[in-house]
Parts: structure tokens; C-alpha cells; sequence
């Protein structure tokens, strides 16, 4: 039965549990003991009670929420290019945000230094100063192992593979640290910030890289840490290109953002981030939006046998190739043309809502769900 303290501090976090009375019918706790409990809790600056005391018409219910200063977490979106990073309060509200350039090829002890200075930084800024950091979730363009909150044969990522990034956050912040994919994290955060009434989703990420994320029956599915990869999928090329897998028909190495640079390059076209990719083609760079099509042709030819094996409820576009148009369109062209008609049915296919913030805000929901489900809740009452 649930009834601990955190249990009642989970479901109020969740939203489930707004008053005491929907406290002592969703634990089954006697109301009394509910009583007792939230009134520890809020004693202990945990809970907050607002709209007490009568109103015209009859007393209006007190409405439980998470007190704002119990504590924050921050949430870190390792891009190839920037570091995007926010402070989160408990409910997963954005306190502050920031976004600065980076390199994820300077090597982990070098992006290590810069994100722990910039954490740090973060959290001196006015109005998180006295709150208790909680946690860090830190959301890599690479694959993961939750587990052992390492990077695993990352490409385009000299030096990182095996290196122990959370671990080596967590001594240096002494928190909780959870490291995640960033298309994992895309998926999350646009559930939980997008769709959270959909069980089902992927979201796909094309980037520099290209990656895809999937929430199933309402939770992220990891599989044993690489499920969603699609960047190694074959498609049907006219001409070879390497892949940093060996192979020479990989998605990636025809349709990422980092395999259109190359192409451009070329043909003597240079362009250094995918945000400048979509620029070209808002310009109207005929190269450009012809390559960038293609791209999202390729792209749909791949997940199309995936949106009829998983179905989902909604297909998320997002990372920099899905700002430009004639990728999302190609895309969706792909999928109407070739999946089955109960699969679209009621199939959506959004760019992503949370635009950007994706990532870091699917770090945020990842971390936020560790510290609640930690024994936090209980250590902070007893500490009293
Ligand atoms: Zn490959």
C-alpha cells in the first residue's frame, strides 16, 4: 500500500493528489493520518497548501503543490555544438534557462570542466541561490547506458566512449547525476511537456546526428540501451558513403544534418551547423533544399515500416532539420504514401512543441522522477 512520505509527495508532484481527501483515497491511507502527515510535510517546507479559508459560495478546497524551495534540479542538453542548461523546481517548471556554444570534439575532461563551471554559475544566479540542488540530468548525442551513465561508441565524439560522465558529475557536484540519450530525452520531454494524455510516441531527433526516441504505454523504452536507433538503418542510396559503423547505406551517413554539411561541402558550399542548414533553405538555396527533401525522404522511407510496427499516437519531428519545411513534408509524404491506413488513422505528426528545450526539459522530468522516487522525501523529514 502507498503511504509513505514520498509516496504522498510523489502523487501530489504527479498531480494526482491535490487535496488531502484525493490523498486518502489514492493511498488508501486513513484521512486522519494523511492529515498528520501532510502537515509534516509542509512543516518540513516539502508541500504548501494554497486558497485556504472560506470563499463566497462555500469553502473552497485547499489545493496541495510542491513547495517551490524545497529544492531545484538542473537539466544539461549536451548538443555538438552548445550546451543548453535550466534550473528546474520540483513540479518541473523552468526557472532559468541559458545557452552557450560548445564542442563536444574538445574531449569529455574539457566539456566536463566547462559544464561544472556553468552549473555552478547557474545555480549562484539570484533566484536559486538558496535552494538545494536535488539533482543533474544530462541528456549526450551519443548512445547511452543508463546504468552505468556512460557514452558507448558515440560517433562524432573523439574520446568519449566509456567515459563515466555521471559519475564524474556526481563527485564533483555531489548530487544524483542521470545521463540519458538526447533523442530518449526528446521523447520524454515532449510527452511530459507535449502529449502527456499519449501513451505511445516517437520522436525523432535530425540533427548533426540522427537518433529516435520512444515512449511506450506511457514510459521511455530503453530496451537494453540502444532501442530507437535508427541512425544505422540501410536505405537505398545511388552512391556509398562510409559510415562511421563500417557500412556504406547507414540513414545517418546520407540524411544527418553532419552528412549534408559534407555533401555541401563538396560542391564548395560550407556551412557549419545545421541552424545554417535551415537558413539556406529558407533562403531559397536550391542545393540546399533539394539535399534537405532528400534527406526526409530517406528519413520517412526508414520509419515508415516503424510507425506500422509500433503505431503510435504521435510521430515528433524535432532537432535542427525538422525547422525546415521540405524535410517535415517529406517526411510526412513518405509515411501517407506508404503506411497502412489503420496506422495513420489517427497518427500525428507534429514538429516538436517544446521546440528546443526538448531535451533539456526531458532531462529535467528523468532526474525529477529519480529524486522523488529516492528516499530524499524521508531523509528530509527525519533531518528535521
Ligand atoms: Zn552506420
Amino acid at each position: 500500500m502507498a503511504g509513505s512520505a514520498g509516496d504522498l509527495v510523489r502523487l501530489v508532484a504527479k498531480g494526482h493528489g491535490r487535496s488531502r481527501a484525493e490523498l486518502a483515497r489514492l493511498s488508501g491511507m486513513a484521512p486522519s493520518s494523511v492529515s498528520l502527515r501532510v502537515e509534516e510535510l509542509i512543516d518540513a517546507g516539502l508541500l504548501r497548501e494554497d486558497g485556504e479559508g472560506a470563499s463566497r459560495g462555500g469553502r473552497r478546497p485547499r489545493q496541495l503543490r510542491l513547495h517551490e524551495n524545497a529544492g531545484v534540479v538542473v537539466a544539461v542538453d549536451v548538443g555538438t555544438h552548445h550546451l543548453r542548461m535550466a534550473v528546474l523546481d520540483l513540479a518541473g517548471r523552468v526557472l532559468l534557462e541559458h545557452e552557450l556554444p560548445g564542442d563536444i570534439t574538445e574531449g569529455p575532461e574539457q566539456v566536463s570542466e566547462r559544464l561544472l563551471e556553468h552549473v555552478r554559475m547557474t545555480l549562484r544566479q539570484a533566484t536559486v541561490e538558496q535552494l538545494p540542488l536535488l539533482g543533474v540530468g544530462i541528456g549526450m548525442p551519443g548512445p547511452v547506458d543508463p546504468a552505468a551513465a556512460k557514452v558507448i561508441a558515440p560517433s562524432r565524439m573523439p574520446g568519449w566512449n566509456e567515459y563515466p560522465i555521471g559519475r564524474r558529475m556526481s563527485e564533483l557536484l555531489g548530487v544524483r547525476v542521470v545521463v540519458e540519450n538526447d533523442a530518449n530525452l526528446m521523447a520524454v520531454g515532449e510527452h511530459r511537456y507535449g502529449w502527456p494524455d499519449r501513451d505511445n510516441l516517437m520522436a525523432v531527433k535530425a540533427g548533426t546526428g540522427i537518433g529516435c526516441g520512444i515512449i511506450a504505454s506511457g514510459k521511455l523504452h530503453r530496451g537494453r540501451g540502444a532501442a530507437g536507433d535508427i541512425s544505422h538503418v540501410p536505405v537505398h542510396v545511388p552512391e556509398p558513403v562510409t559510415c562511421s559503423c563500417g557500412h556504406s547505406d547507414c540513414l545517418e551517413a546520407h540524411a544527418s544534418g553532419a552528412a549534408l554539411r559534407r555533401t555541401l561541402r563538396a560542391q564548395g558550399i560550407e556551412v557549419s551547423s545545421s541552424r545554417q542548414l535551415v537558413e539556406l533553405v529558407n533562403d531559397g538555396v536550391p542545393e540546399v533544399t533539394t539535399l534537405v527533401r532528400n534527406a526526409g525522404r530517406l528519413a520517412g522511407q526508414v520509419l515508415t515500416p516503424l510507425v506500422n510496427f509500433f503505431n503510435p499516437d504521435v510521430l515528433v519531428l524535432g532537432g535542427g532539420l525538422s525547422a525546415a519545411e521540405p524535410f517535415v513534408a517529406a517526411v510526412r509524404g513518405a509515411i501517407y504514401e506508404r503506411c497502412l491506413p489503420l496506422a495513420t488513422r489517427d497518427l500525428e505528426i507534429a514538429t516538436a512543441v517544446t521546440g528546443r528545450d526538448a531535451c533539456m526539459l526531458g532531462a529535467g522530468a528523468l532526474v525529477l522522477d529519480e529524486v522523488l522516487a529516492s528516499e530524499w522525501v524521508d531523509d528530509t523529514l527525519s533531518a528535521r
